[in-house]
């Protein structure tokens, strides 16, 4: 069965799972382009502002024409500074530019491959099995491993290395109690904008987390901290978060060590608050770069496993004679089912069965008496070979013999 249909490459649905490969250079150019445009307007306004305070004042002979100089030098200054803060986007834009032609270059080399027999494709899904394994080590936290895979493949270009390494610095200060880090990341650019149109709660959270801080050590802090902080980070959305605002204020009115007793600020105070913030952190930053929320290992791994996946690969009995398992019986090409390996059968074991729209059987299947079934084509070749008597055949793996008329016809229903 080994014929050109199945061995065929389908381009088109091989890199369903290569998307945010090219999408993620793409949203990162659009959030460097925002960002340098919010420079821009920001200085830009503050120059026209200045220029405009300046010439009426000079007109009404308000300023001397030494401070209208000065005036002149703090706007050029200002401009230089949005130079070389263009200079730097412009740099960032170019090393996009090339991950995007990488990307590219790498997906097309597919298009020139039609099976997977082809000598170029083993190559080819090695390194996209490596570029897998690295997104999955940049999720999981292990940044120098996955550095070291990336460099020792040359796939830097092929995977987001900076990008996680920011992700997962914030994420590492989130789990260790503080919230600077991941608020700078929120206010940073315009990306307070895009937050806003994603509905995200996420700063608002994080406000809210300095104010249980400030509440919750408020031995040592001034006394209306808490209270400025409420005002100004909280109070302002309490139609958008009435229960922790609501909590907020009843806050303020417990003594820290009774808060045990009511369960409602007990979990104010939980450590687990801030398990929880890493992980709306990393749910919001994926988000906001169109990146898939789950590592794409984990997806290709279950299709595979689903694909793979047999009802007999769970069965009670997998290798009594009254169950024939499924690897021993019709097919001898598929000695080893990877279902049934010690490795990948646990965690197959949740996976649906894919729908297999072609079958595989043989056709005109026989039943040996041992349970096992085979196509009268191959049964009778194999007698043949064998040189068997009239009547007699051979089962093609245990060898044990039978009369054909002790056979009976399969019929798959
Ligand atoms: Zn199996």
């Amino acid at each position: 069965m080994g014929d050109y249909e199945s061995s065929k490459l389908d381009h088109e649905n091989h890199l369903l799972l290569d998307q945010p490969l090219l999408q993620l250079p793409v949203e990162l150019l659009r959030k460097n382009l925002r960002s340098a445009r919010f420079e821009v307007e920001k200085d830009g306004s503050f120059v026209k502002e200045t220029l405009k305070k300046t010439v009426t004042d000079n007109v009404g002979g308000r300023i001397s024409q030494q401070d209208a100089l000065k005036t002149l030098d703090s706007m050029i200054a200002r401009m230089r500074g949005v130079k070389r803060k263009l200079t730097a986007f412009s740099e960032e834009e170019n090393r996009l530019h090339r991950h995007e032609e990488v990307r590219v270059k790498h997906l097309a080399e597919l298009y020139g491959m039609h099976t997977v027999d082809d000598v170029k494709y083993e190559g080819w899904s090695r390194t996209r099995l490596d570029r897998l394994l690295t997104d999955y080590l940049l999720r999981q936290g292990y940044v120098d491993s996955a550095k070291a895979l990336a460099k020792e493949r040359g796939i830097e270009l092929l995977v987001d290395i900076d990008t996680f390494e920011q992700m997962n610095r914030i994420r590492r200060c989130l789990l260790n109690g503080s919230v600077q880090e991941a608020l700078a990341w929120c206010t940073a650019g315009d990306t307070k904008k895009e937050l806003r149109k994603m509905d995200s709660n996420l700063e608002f959270m994080l406000r809210y987390q300095q104010y249980i801080e400030i509440v919750r050590n408020r031995s040592q802090t001034k006394p209306d901290e808490a209270l400025a902080h409420a005002r100004k980070h909280l109070f302002p959305y309490r139609d958008m978060y009435k229960t922790e605002v609501m909590h907020a204020c009843g806050l303020l009115g417990i003594l820290p060590e009774y808060v045990s007793r009511v369960e409602a600020y007990k979990e104010l105070y939980a450590p687990a608050r801030w398990q929880m913030l890493a992980d709306l952190f990393t749910t919001t930053h994926h988000s906001l770069l169109s990146l898939p929320p789950i590592p794409l290992l984990h997806i290709a791994l279950s299709s595979g496993l689903s694909a793979l996946k047999t009802p007999a690969c769970h069965s009670i009995h997998p290798n009594s004679a009254a169950a024939p398992s499924h690897h021993t019986s019709l097919s001898l090409a598929t000695s080893v089912c990877p279902i049934c390996s010690t490795e990948l059968n646990e965690l197959a074991r949740n996976v649906p069965h894919a729908l297999h729209s072609k079958s595989h059987v043989e056709p005109d299947l026989l039943l040996l008496p041992n349970g096992r079934a085979y196509g009268k084509a191959r049964l009778e070749e194999y007698a043949k070979k064998a040189n068997l008597g009239d009547g007699q055949i051979k089962d093609l793996r245990t060898g044990q013999l039978y009369r054909v008329d002790e056979l009976k016809k399969v019929y798959i229903t």
